[in-house]
């Protein structure tokens, strides 16, 4: 299947074909007509099965049509979708990726991550953002303060949820529970599924679609 084949909107086909992509990987066939459709999911995919773009496109699809910001609405630290990723590595290349991806888009894409200062990613994110990509750890750094608001939140996406288990972020993520917004799509990417990860999938999404490549 051809990403042309996708009723993405034509700035993020352009994006994407732009990036050298023209077919589908399997993830990304299985996965992006289900996420576009809006549903909860739990994904068994491995690195390198191209996930990222299978959670990246339908969220950048939606929040490319919502509307813009309102002239006398100031822009803040009120995101509207969330990646969590275990490591910084990952941060960054999913920020590249997002920004590829939301080239010709107006949408602000910030990556907050622990090793580096905190006070440059809190400017950055009071400027600011529509899609925040974070590692749990700096993520509840920045909650703690109370200018980052969840309650906007339209997506929210854990990218490999047993790295995070085996690193222990688990007890933090599910702590983010109180200040995530009920109405919400989830999707939740793992290469393995052990009971602690299931238990996860089952808190935090609804009636949520089963994908296992
Ligand atoms: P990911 O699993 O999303 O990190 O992707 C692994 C690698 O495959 C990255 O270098 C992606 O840019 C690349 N990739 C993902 N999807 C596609 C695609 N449909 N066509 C070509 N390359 C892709």
């Amino acid at each position: 299947m051809l990403f042309s084949e996708l009723s993405l909107p034509h700035p993020l086909l352009t994006a994407v074909t732009d990036y050298g992509y023209r077919q589908l990987t399997p993830v990304q066939q299985q996965v992006l007509p289900l996420a576009l459709a809006g549903h909860d999911l739990l994904v068994s995919a491995q690195t390198g099965s191209g996930k990222t773009a299978a959670f990246a496109l339908p969220i950048i699809a939606r929040l490319t049509v919502a509307e813009p910001l309102a002239a006398n609405e100031t822009p803040s630290a009120t995101p509207k979708a969330l990646i969590l990723t275990p490591t910084r590595e990952l941060a960054q290349q999913l920020a590249t990726h997002f920004t590829a991806f939301a080239l010709g888009s107006s949408l602000q894409i910030c990556a907050v991550y622990g090793g580096v200062n905190f006070r440059p990613q809190r400017q950055r994110l009071q400027q600011g953002v529509d899609i925040l990509i974070a590692t749990p750890g700096r993520l509840f750094d920045h909650l703690s303060q109370d200018y980052l608001n969840l309650s906007q939140l339209q997506f929210l996406v854990l990218d490999e949820a047993d790295r995070m288990l085996d690193m222990g972020f688990i007890k933090d993520i599910q702590r983010l529970h109180k200040w995530l917004p009920i109405k919400r799509q989830t999707m939740l990417f793992s290469a393995t599924f052990p009971p602690a990860i299931r238990q996860l999938g089952q808190q935090l999404t609804q009636q949520p679609q089963w994908v296992e490549l």
